[in-house]
């Protein structure tokens, strides 16, 4: 309630995506120190995600403008350095070597969507 909805919504977002890097054990210097500012105490935090998985699935849901809530990364992206774009190669057909390489949206930073 202090903290209002809005800010309570960025924070998720930002929670979500030091989750996504934390996954992957690429989370940088900045980016856990602003989460250890934002989230001092772990065991609140801990406790303020199950209260907040309790309510989603026996209370009451998720507002339809927090569904999509971006993990957000609060700092530079270690993938691609805030460029937004990675390059990659993905197979175009499993049966044969045809793949096909080029730019593709930063997984880290450019698709939402909460933790990996
Ligand atoms: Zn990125």
């Amino acid at each position: 309630m202090r903290l209002g909805r809005e800010e309570t919504r960025r924070r998720a977002s930002y929670l979500a995506g030091h989750r996504k890097l934390w996954l992957r054990d690429m989370t940088t210097q900045e980016i856990d120190r602003r989460h250890a500012e934002r989230f001092p105490s772990a065991r609140r935090l801990d406790r303020s995600e199950e209260l907040a998985s309790a309510s989603v699935m026996w209370l009451v849901g998720v507002a339809p403008e927090a569904r999509h809530l971006p993990a957000v990364i609060d700092g530079c992206c270690p993938e691609c350095d805030n460029s937004g774009k990675v390059w990659g190669s993905w197979v175009i057909d499993a049966g044969s070597d045809w793949s096909e390489e080029g730019y593709r949206a930063c997984w880290a930073c450019q698709t939402g969507g909460g933790a990996a």
